[in-house]
C-alpha cells in the first residue's frame, strides 16, 4: 500500500468516500482506565475501514488520504456523528462513558468543525461533558494563535480537550499555558519503554509533573504490561490507556468487555471481610 501511485490513489479515494457514504467504515473503542481506582471512565474512538480486498486499512493512512483531497472534514464529521450516537445509546443503557475524538491537523485550520461540532451536539442532545476531542501537539503548535481561538470555542461549549503525541512535538510552555486544553496525553513512544529506559522514565515523570502543575490530568498511552503500570501509579499518572487493558474492539465487545471488568473491579474494591479484622 505504501508505494500505491496516484492513479491507485485516486481509486482508493473513490472507495473511501463510497465506504463513508454506505456506512462502511466502524469505529472501535478503547477503554481508559483510572491508576487510582481501576475504573473506567472513558474511551477513545478510533477509525477502522476494512477494505474488500486490502483489509484493514491504518487509520493514519486513510487520515493523509482524506487529508489530501480535502475529504477529511466529512471523515471527522462521520467518526464525531457515529462516536456521539455510540455513546448516546450506551448512557442510555446506564453505561456512562465519556467518549474521545480524533481531529486532524486539518481539522483545526478549518473554522467550520467548531460549526459542526456545535450542530452534532445541538442534533443529538449529546451533553459535552462527555466529548473529548484529541488534538495533536503538532497540529496544534503549527498555528498556535488560531489553534488557542479555535479551541476556546469548543472549550466554551463545556467539551474536554486533550493533547495527543505529547512529547513528540515542539510546544512551547507559553502557549501550553494559554491552551484552553484539560488533557496531556503522553505519546506511547516514551511510556511503551520506560521501565527499561530510564530517558523515557525521566521523560513521563517530568510530564506528568508539568501537567499536573499546570492543572492538567495526564492520560499515559501504550501501557503494555503491569510493569509499566506499577511505575506510573508511582509517578501519580492519572489515566492509563494501551493493551494491557484493552485492545480497540468494536462497539459490541468492548460493551461486554466492560461488564466483565467493571464486576472485577468491584470484587478488588471491597476486600471483602480481610480488612476489618
Ligand atoms: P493515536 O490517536 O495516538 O491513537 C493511539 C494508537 O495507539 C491507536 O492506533 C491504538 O490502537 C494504539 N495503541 C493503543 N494502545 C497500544 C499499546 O499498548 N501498544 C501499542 N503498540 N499501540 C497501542 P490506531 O488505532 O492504529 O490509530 C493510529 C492513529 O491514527 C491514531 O493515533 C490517530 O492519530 C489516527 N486516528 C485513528 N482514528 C482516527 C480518527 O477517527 N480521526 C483522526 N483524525 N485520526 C485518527
Ligand atoms: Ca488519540
Ligand atoms: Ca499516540
Amino acid at each position: 500500500i505504501q508505494d500505491r501511485h496516484s492513479v491507485g490513489k485516486l481509486g482508493l479515494m473513490a472507495e473511501l468516500r463510497n465506504a463513508l457514504n454506505k456506512n462502511k467504515l466502524e469505529l472501535f473503542y478503547q477503554p481508559k482506565r483510572c491508576v487510582v481506582t481501576n475504573e473506567i471512565h472513558s474511551a477513545e474512538a478510533l477509525l477502522r475501514w476494512n477494505h474488500p480486498e486490502h483489509g484493514f486499512i491504518p487509520p493514519e493512512e486513510i487520515i493523509a488520504l482524506a487529508e489530501q483531497t480535502g475529504f477529511i472534514h466529512d471523515v471527522t464529521v462521520w467518526v464525531l456523528e457515529s462516536a456521539i450516537k455510540q455513546a448516546s445509546l450506551w448512557i442510555k443503557k446506564g453505561i456512562k462513558l465519556n467518549i474521545a475524538v480524533n481531529l486532524s491537523a486539518h481539522n483545526l485550520q478549518d473554522e467550520k468543525i467548531v460549526k459542526h461540532v456545535r450542530a452534532l451536539l445541538a442534533e443529538s442532545g449529546f451533553s459535552p461533558k462527555y466529548l473529548t476531542l484529541e488534538i495533536t501537539e503538532n497540529a496544534m503548535m503549527a498555528d498556535p494563535e488560531h489553534a488557542v481561538k479555535l479551541l476556546s470555542h469548543l472549550s466554551a461549549m463545556g467539551i474536554r480537550l486533550a493533547v495527543d503525541d505529547f512529547g513528540t512535538g515542539f510546544s512551547s510552555l507559553g502557549y501550553l499555558k494559554r491552551l484552553p486544553v484539560n488533557e496531556l496525553k503522553i505519546d506511547k513512544s516514551f511510556v511503551m519503554d520506560m521501565v527499561k529506559n530510564d530517558n523515557d522514565a525521566v521523560i513521563v515523570r517530568s510530564t506528568i509533573d508539568l501537567a499536573h502543575n499546570l492543572g492538567l490530568k495526564v492520560v499515559a498511552e501504550g501501557v503494555e504490561d503491569n510493569d509499566t503500570m506499577d511505575l506510573l501509579k508511582i509517578l501519580r499518572c492519572d489515566t492509563a490507556q494501551g493493551y494491557l487493558i484493552s485492545k480497540p474492539v468494536p462497539a459490541k465487545d468492548f460493551e461486554k468487555w466492560l461488564k466483565n471488568t467493571n464486576s472485577q473491579t468491584k470484587v478488588a474494591h471491597h476486600p471483602s471481610s480481610r480488612n476489618i479484622s
